[in-house]
């Protein structure tokens, strides 16, 4: 089975839309949340994604929007831009966003992998460091756990030698698609983030997921060019903070 993996789409529907274009040929998607919060195209993306399956974990930006939590925990352009999706989804987005289960989250005879939106340990937790990655890799139930929340694609893994290693795909342009394989080895534990679709911050403004085959056992990272200006001029349209659109160009 191939499994393309979307995370931190962000309500970014150039984004989104680029990446279902440049994806290869797969069987089912798997989203790991952050549907909405900072782009200004919530609504479009929710109707997108409802149209891709029924996989999904939730975000933290997506239970702030639909109110499970409150906004203390965001900074302030962050909440800006949660109250604004929620003034703009009818009813029907916002109850679907309050029903998205939280993970860890497994698909039915797959159960070595395992998906989550910040850690396996706690949903709303940030892995950026390999040392911040070494307790959820040590004590998941899973050999292979896909995550976001930090929108930096790459992996950590620990050997059954107990060493630990952190790797980020390396590509060629800055304005391609393009794509990296990450052939898994038997024995060792992965945590493995396919990137932000919408609102990268490692560096590199094109949007990015992953497709996992689960018979080869490769992981296959993309990136994709998207009309970055659309983007970017429908959150100036909507009023948003102007820090939202600029940061898309960095990918920062
Ligand atoms: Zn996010």
């Amino acid at each position: 089975m191939r499994i393309l993996i979307l995370s931190d789409i962000h309500s970014n529907l150039e984004a989104l839309e680029a990446c279902l274009a440049a994806a290869p040929a797969h069987d089912m998607v798997a989203n790991l949340g952050d549907v909405v919060g900072y782009g200004a195209s919530p609504n479009e993306v929710i109707k997108s994604v409802q149209g891709l399956g029924e996989f999904f974990v939730r975000g933290n930006h997506d239970k702030a929007v639909c109110g499970i939590t409150d906004l203390k925990d965001f900074n302030p352009v962050a909440g800006i831009a949660a109250l604004w999706t929620r003034e703009h989804l009818p009813p029907e987005n916002l109850e679907w966003l309050r029903a998205l289960p939280s993970g860890p989250a497994q698909i039915e005879g797959l159960e070595e992998v395992q998906f989550v939106h910040g850690s396996p340990m706690d949903e709303d937790e940030y892995l950026v460091t390999l040392h911040d990655a070494i307790e959820p890799l040590m004590v998941s139930s899973s050999n292979l756990t896909f995550f976001g929340h930090t929108h930096l694609q790459g992996s950590f893994s620990v050997t059954p030698e107990n060493k630990g290693d952190l790797s980020y795909p390396e590509y060629q342009t800055v304005g391609q698609v393009e794509t990296s394989e990450f052939p898994l080895k038997d024995g060792v534990r992965y945590l493995i983030n396919p990137g932000s679709v919408g609102q990268p911050r490692d560096g590199n403004w094109r949007a990015a997921f992953a497709l996992y085959d689960t018979d080869s056992r490769v992981v296959t990272f993309c990136r994709t060019p998207y009309n970055l200006k659309s983007a970017q001029e429908r959150i100036m349209a909507a009023n948003l903070p102007m820090r939202l659109a600029t940061r898309l160009a960095a990918g920062r």
